[in-house]
């Protein structure tokens, strides 16, 4: 062996403590949630570094990481972390939450956390030489299975006659990816009534077939239990694998008096941060999946914890993931840790065109047959793209 290989691998192989933290805003159009994120790159002392990425607005992100340490409870998370070993990253959490309890514990402060954690287990893994999941319960699937969520350009604002056009289209590209479900994500408004939007859906089912699993967001359409329960009714021929955002985000009860008229599969808690928001959920709403989000519920070590208290109830984990391809490999390495949930959601870049998405890390999982195989490289398995990253300062 070449002293340069040995030295290579010696070098992807070697534990050390947190020396720095970095903090990159990525702000490619500043509006959509697909279109920013705010990095974190956290560096040990042999120059080795992990990356993990908030899902919040980079200002409030900002404001947390460049706030003066005050308290036991008020702290700022790089006084946490520096110096601690990455391998602790559970323990690291549970400090950092402690540390963020006067503003944090069920919002922003734990997007922050998440991202921290992320880079935490990405760093843990490059130094023992381990993909990521198995510091987090090890493989307890052969495959990772993605649903595809399709998001029709036009964003549901012509007529339903060419989003259905759209869908069509989408249908077909899932298909040569073999993609095993797939989520409609845009809906016609307020101004379509129940009833054309029910022929609508029951159209596109057919249009799709039904060897793919469909499932639908409907984003937060209604306010009142019972027209969600007669709309359902009329979409059994459908044979949804999941109904998600029937009602208001926080409409606990309302959900359960879903759940106790249908068959159907209900899911929610999309926006939940942290175990003791999704513990009200599944306790009091009776749905049959929650969704958190890996890059805001409070990271990798977090959603973990979550799908183990989740398996008490008979409840799915299938998490949200909307985001770069730092979520992205997350929900890949979580999906196969996890004994639990059927799929988990991933933008697909040749699905939906977004610069970051596709760009901001390398390489792209590669998708065979609608999964992804068990990830060998170690960490998360993706580098940041600094090519990237220089052009969108420049632009800046
Ligand atoms: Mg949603």
């Amino acid at each position: 062996m070449t002293s340069y290989r040995k030295k290579f691998i010696v070098g992807c192989n070697m534990k050390g403590l947190i020396k720095d933290i970095q903090l990159i805003p990525v702000n490619f159009k500043s509006t959509n949630w697909d279109q920013s994120t705010y990095v974190v790159k956290i560096i040990d002392e042999n120059g080795q570094y992990g990356i993990g990425e908030c899902d919040g607005p980079i200002d409030v992100m900002e404001g947390i990481f460049s706030m003066e340490s005050a308290h036991l409870w008020s702290m700022n998370p790089k006084d946490i972390i520096i110096g601690k070993d990455p391998l602790d990253a559970a323990a690291i959490w549970n400090k950092l939450y402690e540390s963020l309890l006067w503003q944090g514990r069920r919002g922003l402060a734990l997007f922050a956390i998440s991202g921290i954690d992320i880079a935490l287990h990405d760093l843990a893994g490059k130094q023992l030489g381990i993909p990521t999941y198995q510091l987090i319960g090890g493989a307890n699937k052969e495959y990772a299975t993605p649903y595809m969520t399709l998001y029709p350009e036009s964003s549901g604002t012509g007529s339903l006659k060419e989003l259905m056009g759209e869908y069509e289209l989408l249908f077909e590209k899932s298909k040569k990816l073999g993609v095993k479900a797939v989520k409609l994500a845009i809906m016609p408004g307020e101004e379509v009534s129940d009833t054309k939007l029910i022929d609508f859906i029951n159209e596109a089912r057919t249009k799709l077939g039904y060897e793919v699993d469909m499932m639908v967001d409907f984003l937060y359409r209604w306010t009142d239990p019972y027209d969600v329960i007669n709309a359902l009714k009329k979409l059994e021929k459908s044979n949804l694998y999941f109904a998600e955002a029937i009602l208001q985000h926080d409409d606990i009860e309302g959900h359960k008096k879903v759940v106790d008229k249908t068959d159907m599969r209900i899911c929610g808690a999309e926006m939940a941060t942290g175990i003791y928001e999704i513990k009200q959920w599944v306790e009091n709403s009776g749905v049959a999946i929650v969704q958190p989000d890996i890059n805001r519920c409070g990271g990798l070590s977090e959603i973990r914890r979550i799908t183990e208290f989740c398996d008490l109830y008979g409840v799915q984990v299938i998490p949200h993931g909307w985001k770069t391809g730092i979520t992205a490999s997350c929900g890949i390495h979580y999906h196969i840790s996890s004994k639990n949930g059927k799929y988990f959601e991933y933008l697909h870049p040749e699905l939906y065109p977004s610069p970051m998405r596709e760009n901001l890390v390398k390489p792209e999982a590669k998708i065979i047959d609608g999964r992804f195989n068990k990830p060998t490289r170690p960490g998360l398995g993706i580098d940041l793209n600094d090519e990237f990253l220089t052009s969108i300062r420049k632009r800046d």
